[in-house]
């Protein structure tokens, strides 16, 4: 059987470090992968590595997206699949970006990651990326990629990357995906959830980036006792052009008349603004209660089940498309690349 050809792109993080005599960290050299982990050569693949200026994710611009987006653009002819390496605090926010950014993908872009050094014992980014790297050479019996799309694996399961948000600072299971079921989960075998899986409905087209991610975007998480003089002054940055509300439940916010007045003023000014529901998990439905249904009224977008991740760059990509009024409206509230159940 033909050799899957995968290339890891490593952009730094807790995975890409191991101790050195001393027991200090250093950087982890990912192109001795297969001295360090004999077991990958039993996967049947080639593997090449490129890396990228390794960082704290916490460091992650939309100009990081654009280099990783243009990597794996450059390189989408020559391998059949790609493991992205990433720091977890804010992969998936970057795996997200990644799955609007590139258009007509019909190859596997796999994230992961560890919460465990690579060089400690007890690592768990060596079972994260071993299982990664086969997921992104997995074929189906036709030779076709298993998971033609963006996704990120982490601790046995393998989610729909524009689905995740990483919910644990300490459990080696990361992430959560709570509105989409796993699209793979990992046991003795790798149980693929085929109904589940997103293929781009033009994957015949050639691979687009399209990077021109506009950054006049900002996330307002409400509170009770979030004042007015606060609220004013956020939606009245110069320049803003858009606004993910994280509401209460389904997409709840006071009635008081400063709040919706407010709202109502940023969005006569075009400004967009989504409503997110800031539970883990669920939709927003803003016809339930008056408290959402007034933000209907004037003009707020349902974000529905979308996470914060995905609304903020989908924004901050469709913003970048030039889109706005209605147009932006109806694209936020579609699923473009299965980020919502709508
Ligand atoms: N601070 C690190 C990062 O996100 C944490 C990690 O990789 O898990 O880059």
């Amino acid at each position: 059987m033909k050799k899957a050809s995968i290339l890891i792109i490593y952009t730094g993080g807790t995975i890409g470090m191991r101790r050195n005599a001393n027991g200090t960290l250093v950087p982890f050299d990912f192109n001795t992968i297969e001295q360090e982990f004999p077991a990958v050569r039993n996967l049947n693949v080639d593997i090449s590595v490129c890396k990228m200026e390794a960082i704290d994710s916490s460091n992650v611009t939309p100009e990081r997206w654009s280099e990783l987006a243009h990597i794996i653009a450059d390189n989408y002819a020559n391998y059949d699949g790609f493991v992205v390496l990433h720091g977890t605090d804010t992969m998936s926010y970057t795996a997200s970006a990644l799955s609007f950014m590139l258009d007509n993908l019909a190859k596997p872009v796999i994230f992961t990651g560890s919460q465990i050094p690579m060089g400690i014992l007890r690592t768990d980014g060596r079972e994260n990326l071993i299982t990664a790297i086969e997921i992104a050479s997995a074929t189906d019996e036709n030779g076709a990629p298993m998971v033609p799309e963006v996704a990120l694996y982490f601790q046995n399961r393998l989610f729909r990357a524009n689905r995740t948000s990483k919910h644990s600072a300490e459990a080696l299971s990361a992430f959560e995906s709570r509105n989409l079921a796993p699209l793979a989960e990992v046991g003795v075998n790798i149980k693929y959830n085929n109904t589940v899986i997103y293929r781009a409905a033009q994957s015949n087209e050639p691979l687009r980036v399209f990077d021109r991610m506009n950054d006049k975007v900002i996330v307002v998480k409400l509170f009770p006792g979030l004042s007015c003089e606060s609220l004013r002054a956020m939606l009245s940055i110069e320049g803003l052009q858009g606004v993910v509300l994280e509401t209460f439940g389904t997409g709840n916010a006071p009635t008081a008349k400063w709040f919706v007045e407010i709202l109502q003023d940023a969005i006569s000014r075009g400004i967009a603004v989504v409503n997110i529901t800031q539970c883990q998990g669920g939709a927003v439905a803003m016809n339930l209660y008056e408290t959402g249904r007034q933000l209907q009224d004037i003009g707020v977008i349902s974000g529905y089940d979308m996470t914060t991740e995905a609304a903020v760059t989908k924004l901050m990509w469709l913003l970048g498309k030039g889109l706005s009024g209605e147009a932006l409206a109806e694209a936020m509230s579609q699923t473009l690349r299965g980020e919502l159940s709508n």
